[in-house]
């Protein structure tokens, strides 16, 4: 028999030896690993359902690619209201929120200057590669730094940071404040342009990728459907009366024509086909190549905006064949992308994710088609009926300044100079607004302690309010209800259609799996900060979203 403690004894020895053969140091790298690039996709007004809702007729290269083999957070949302382009590009680099990076909108009014202010406008820099007002642009107005920022910061600027978008907040918000370029489309003359905030002149390759004329060769052949028309089955028939027209179309049915006509410039119309995300994507893979991004010693970062899909989804609506067909081709353009990144770089050794900058309401239109009560709020008798109600309460005057973003800007100096205080004026106004149906409330946001608004909401009106760029005075509508026209469709509130997006993370030091708990959009720069083992930017809120890294 073996005694007790002769049994320990083997079995301590037993773990010794297996320590001698197996020394601790052995396994401490000697270098941190890093990805060689970094790829940021923006899908403009991509709503989360739409990963699931054309999925049988993706292809395995591009959105099912990335779903199944890199990390999927199913249940990801923006935390504030206004949900608009700027402030979501903005928070996704940033992983902050508009109450501190201060992107509230994509323009605000500005009380000090009496003057509404564009989210990228810089009147201090030129436009390089146009005759054009289109480059009087830089993130000056973005009060924090972005994640690209961080990376560069954090080698002494040896990674190469570059924006693309044919929006141009949608290219210069993510590539931050220190990036080496920036570039968007000047509809103007069809080309990619910058400004001199980044460069005093084009790079050779970007002269020699304007000089193909590329949009037009594009459009030549009209935008007819991917498929044949009939197996557009998860859509509404084409033609519906609440469908927008492209300009110079007479009804909202395919084929595009797409044909130069009187008035109508088709380097403008090329934004609302798919073409412009094709164009994007050959822009960003020229970069690629010509800027040999991931070839350096550092992490390299590419941030790509797809906008056209947020131009088709506003003149068509989510039920559209348009935007289904487009989002069917932006998935080939991916496809395509990740290949191209495999050859050039190695499969394994590029990080992508993939968002949303916001989602989108489903038409007003189609809503009543389907018995809810819904439709679009006459924004102009509204502000007509406030002008009039606080004329008789107060007197004279030019009470309200400016409508932006849902939130009613007042007119600071005629209050002080009636001695009248914001919570007087938003009591007329409240009461007058809430004498309408489609509107859900009014919040005081000089007094949000004082809202009935449930906390969930609440915390999305804190998040975008910024007491410099902010209106005084918010309104709500109900769910169904928005402030636009009477075709197409919109975005901006904090209602789940707006909210959910999709998180896709994928590559190097990704996992495979997927989460249903709930993420935040400030969760994705925090997140890659820590799979990059660098300072999440300076602004940040969000948190590391566990499972992701591998
Ligand atoms: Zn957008
Ligand atoms: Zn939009």
């Amino acid at each position: 028999m073996i005694s007790k403690k002769s049994l320990s004894l083997l079995f301590f020895f037993a773990l010794t030896a297996t320590f001698a053969q197996k020394p601790k140091t052995s396994a401490i790298p000697s270098t941190l690993a890093k990805p060689k690039l970094v790829v940021g996709i923006v899908v403009d007004q991509m709503r989360y359902d739409y990963l699931y809702r054309y999925y049988d007729k993706y292809t395995n290269g591009g959105f099912k690619r990335l779903m199944n083999e890199g990390f999927n957070c199913r249940n990801n949302h923006y935390d504030y209201a206004p949900t608009v382009t700027a402030a979501g590009h903005a928070a996704i680099f940033t992983g902050s929120v508009p109450a501190i990076d201060g992107i509230i909108g994509n323009e605000w009014y500005d009380q000090k200057n009496s003057r509404s202010v564009y989210c990228v406008e810089d009147s201090t820099v030129k436009t390089v590669g146009a005759n054009s007002k289109a480059g009087l642009m830089s993130p000056k107005n973005l009060l924090v730094s972005t994640i690209t920022d961080q990376l560069k910061i954090a080698n002494a600027h040896q990674s190469k940071t570059i924006g693309i978008a044919l929006k141009d907040r949608g290219a210069i918000l993510p590539a931050g404040h220190t990036a080496n370029a920036a570039y968007w489309f000047d509809s103007k003359d069809g080309s990619w342009i910058t400004s001199s905030f980044y460069m005093n002149d084009l790079p050779q390759w970007v002269k020699d990728f304007n000089a193909k004329k590329m949009p037009l060769k594009y459009m030549s052949e009209g935008w007819k459907t991917l498929l044949p028309v009939e197996q557009y089955t998860e859509s509404s028939a084409d033609n519906q009366p609440s469908e927008g027209k492209l300009a110079g179309e007479t009804n909202p049915v395919f084929p595009h024509e797409l044909v130069a006509r009187a008035g109508v410039n088709l380097l403008e119309v090329v934004r609302t086909t798919p073409f412009g995300n094709t164009l994007t994507k050959d822009f960003a893979l020229a970069a690629l190549q010509n800027e040999n991004l991931g070839k350096g010693s550092k992490t390299d970062f590419l941030t790509v905006s797809f906008s056209s899909t947020d131009y088709v989804g506003h003149a068509f609506g989510p039920n559209s064949i348009e935007v289904e067909d487009t989002y069917l081709r932006l998935d080939k353009d991916i496809a395509e992308m990740l290949t191209t990144l495999d050859k050039t770089l190695g499969k394994n050794n590029y990080l992508v994710f993939l968002s949303a900058d916001h989602g989108v309401a489903d038409i007003p239109g189609f809503w009543q088609s389907n018995k809810l009560p819904a439709g679009v709020f006459d924004r102009s008798k509204a502000l007509s009926e406030i002008k009039v109600a606080l004329k008789a309460a107060f007197g004279e005057g030019d009470f309200v300044k400016s409508e932006d973003n849902s939130q009613l800007y007042l007119n600071h100096v005629l209050l002080s100079e009636k001695k009248l205080s914001f919570s007087q004026v938003y009591e007329v106004v409240r009461t007058t607004l809430l004498k309408h149906d489609e509107i859900a409330d009014v919040v005081d946001l000089h007094n949000l302690a004082n809202t009935t608004l449930p906390n969930y909401q609440l915390n999305f009106i804190k998040n975008g309010y910024n007491p410099k760029r902010s209106g005084d005075i918010s309104i709500v509508l109900n769910p169904s209800w928005f402030i636009g026209s009477k075709t197409g469709t919109t975005h901006g509130t904090l209602y789940r259609y707006d909210t959910h997006v999709p998180l896709l993370f994928y590559g190097w030091g990704v996992k495979t799996g997927e989460t249903t708990e709930r993420t935040n959009i400030s969760d994705i720069a925090t997140t890659l900060a820590d799979i990059l083992s660098i300072l999440e930017p300076n602004g940040s809120v969000g948190g590391v979203i566990s499972g992701v890294k591998r």
